[in-house]
């Protein structure tokens, strides 16, 4: 087995879920009532606008859960089986649901691409965070680059028609390809966004909220990721902004799980998750399907 890469594999997995879990506490908070409620969180605790139990985790870490067991289940067109998934997962009646999400899921009849542009139209818009929350087990799964961008497009465009959360979703699994190889969180990420949107803002603190908005959430993944030396800082930083909390945290938790590897989480963190077995369980399939053929 190559240690390293199964390392990287379940640091990517649990990142998620640590930054769903301590970041759900403070979800919808703003940063000065959390100050005020716990100093700076620190600790998986639950509650919150959820009454979560302490290391329950939200939609963020069960959607990424159906995406990888949807790829598991059928790697070269893995469209149908993610959605199977995730109409299982949402039958459950969960409490946390994104509302593009929610809407999609309320609609489909069979043709996820053209519910998802239904659910554009009807409200207005798409460009939530909700396919860039559970898109990373495209990136740990797929060791192709070809693969990988389509896959990850694909995925994405099942709940969310704007044309900039593809966008994200794959500078983002390619940050994590680059990050399963061993290459630098910084020199990765700066790779990535060339060119685009979000290369001028890598250095100032955002100037805007950390909302559930594509644009305003990646800015601040990014600038969590690229501003603290540690996976406890990642996940802290994003749990302590308030707004959408649990999901910036699941995302830079990611990405930072890969980097500073699962012995970079602290063993307070990862065993204070309630659904360990079943995250253990989706991460060695993952480890077998990227390391077959
Ligand atoms: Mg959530």
């Amino acid at each position: 087995m190559d240690n390293m890469l199964m390392d990287r594999i379940k640091g990517g997995m649990y990142g998620v879920a640590v930054g769903d879990a301590l970041g759900g506490t403070t979800e919808f908070m703003t940063e000065r009532e959390i100050k005020e409620k716990y100093g700076y969180l620190t600790e998986i605790i639950g509650g919150g606008v959820w009454n979560l139990e302490p290391g329950e985790v939200t939609d963020d870490t069960m959607m990424t859960l159906g995406a990888a067991d949807g790829i598991l289940e059928n790697a070269e067109e893995p469209v149908e089986a993610i959605g199977h998934f995730f109409m299982e997962w949402y039958r459950t009646r969960p409490k946390d649901i994104g509302n593009i999400i929610r809407h999609v899921f309320g609609k489909y009849e069979g043709d996820w691409f053209e519910t998802a542009f239904v659910a554009h139209m009807d409200l207005g818009q798409s460009a939530g965070n909700g396919s860039l929350m559970r898109c990373l087990p495209v990136a740990l799964a797929y060791k192709e680059l070809a693969d990988l961008d389509r896959v990850t497009i694909m995925q994405s465009r099942m709940t969310h028609y704007d044309p900039r959360c593809a966008e994200v979703c794959v500078m983002y699994n390619r940050i994590a390809h680059r990050l399963l190889q061993g290459e630098d969180l910084g020199t990765s990420i700066k790779a990535e966004v060339k060119g685009s949107e979000y290369e001028e803002h890598l250095e100032a603190l955002p100037d805007c909220p950390p909302s559930g908005f594509i644009v305003h959430t990646f800015r601040w993944v990014l600038y969590i990721l690229l501003h603290t030396a540690n996976f406890e800082e990642v996940v802290q930083k994003a749990a302590n902004l308030g707004g959408d909390s649990d999901t910036i945290g699941a995302i830079a938790g990611g990405l930072a799980g890969i980097y500073y590897s699962y012995e970079g989480i602290p063993a307070r963190y990862a065993n204070a998750i309630l659904i360990k077995e079943r995250l253990d369980h989706t991460i060695s399939q993952l480890y077998e399907m990227r390391t077959s053929c």
